[in-house]
């Protein structure tokens, strides 16, 4: 790492961290929260301008805070459980503003993942209704189903799909975004 903004990205982290050196520095932070900045007028802590995704990053040794720090800088972290969050939770804003222009939306990787869906799955955004024998798990297994065939879904698999994101992915991600996503475009 050699530019100015990993510079700033070090000097930042581990003057808020509790160890002196960056490869321990790195182990002490957490994902805190996320917001969009659809304008992207925001600039990283690093000094990096235009970010769309503000995340807050706080570190469970002394509670400090980072904000707002881009996905970029977090990648440097080189923490997988760390990447894995940010995705989920870029893809998530995606899938949120694609449901709410009722875009017609498809299993595939442009708003989906297996860890997206599992992810859904442990926060609530399936619902047990009388359609899932009132156990939303088998709304999972059915998402996980047509998101790993190769295969088109038929008509009657997409009008499931169609049905379980308006009923209860919609809901669930509107409860969860709603008030994170800031700026003029909407
Ligand atoms: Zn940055």
């Amino acid at each position: 790492m050699s530019s100015i903004y990993s510079e700033n990205l070090i000097k930042e982290v581990i003057d808020n961290s509790e160890s002196d050196f960056w490869n321990s520095a790195v182990l002490e932070w957490d994902i805190d929260d996320v917001i969009e900045d659809q304008d992207n007028d925001s600039s990283c802590i690093c000094g990096k301008e235009n970010i769309r995704y503000l995340f807050t990053i706080k570190n469970f040794q002394n509670g400090n805070t980072l904000f707002p720090i881009g996905s970029s800088c977090i990648k440097k972290f080189n923490r997988v459980d760390l990447n894995e969050i940010t995705s989920i939770n870029e893809t998530l804003f995606k899938l949120f503003h694609a449901v709410k222009e009722n875009e017609f939306i498809s299993l595939n990787s442009n708003y989906f993942s297996r860890k997206l869906l599992k992810y859904l799955l442990e926060q609530g955004g399936f619902k047990p209704n009388k359609y899932n024998n009132y156990n939303a798990e088998n709304d999972y297994r059915f998402m996980l189903d047509m998101f790993n065939k190769r295969k088109e879904s038929s008509d009657k698999q997409k009008s499931k799909i169609r049905a379980i994101i308006v009923t209860s992915i919609r809901p669930f991600l509107e409860g969860q975004l709603s008030d994170k996503v800031v700026g003029e475009k909407d």
